[in-house]
């Protein structure tokens, strides 16, 4: 396994595949899991339980430096989006960028949550754009 940087204050932004919500993704033991909580578990050595959720101290969601995350509840998150105005409604009828929900626009994905197709769409044209740059 490469080498952390000691104490890192700086986000350490994942550079690979990300999800609908700009979570990196990463596969562990064939898995596809978030890589924040990949990291989160080898690095504190530590099993997370499927409602344990991380919470980002430096809000940030593609950072997934071990030192910007801490173990929290869905019950904290959701304080914490609160906190910040960010709370999504349970029941959405748009995605965050306005796409409506509609029986073509929405890709269910196996861990239950909707997502928009138009924004998949979107984020894969921008991703492209970016690796064109690079
Ligand atoms: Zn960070
Ligand atoms: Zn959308």
């Amino acid at each position: 396994m490469a080498k952390w940087p000691h104490r890192r204050k700086s986000c350490l932004e994942w550079g690979g595949l990300l999800d609908e919500d700009g979570y990196g993704r990463v596969k562990v033991n064939n898995t596809d899991t978030r890589s924040l909580r990949a990291m989160f578990q080898m690095w504190h050595q530590v099993e997370l339980k499927p409602e344990d959720v991380l919470l980002h101290e430096c809000d940030n969601p593609k950072c997934f430096n071990p030192h910007h995350l801490r173990k929290g509840t869905q019950a904290e998150n959701v304080a914490d989006m609160d906190a910040k105005g960010r709370r999504k409604s349970l029941v959405a009828t748009h995605c965050p960028y306005g796409h409506e929900y509609t029986a073509v626009n929405t890709v269910y994905y196996s861990d239950g949550k909707k997502r928009c197709r138009q924004c998949i769409e979107d984020r894969r044209k921008l991703s492209k754009k970016a690796t064109n740059i690079t």
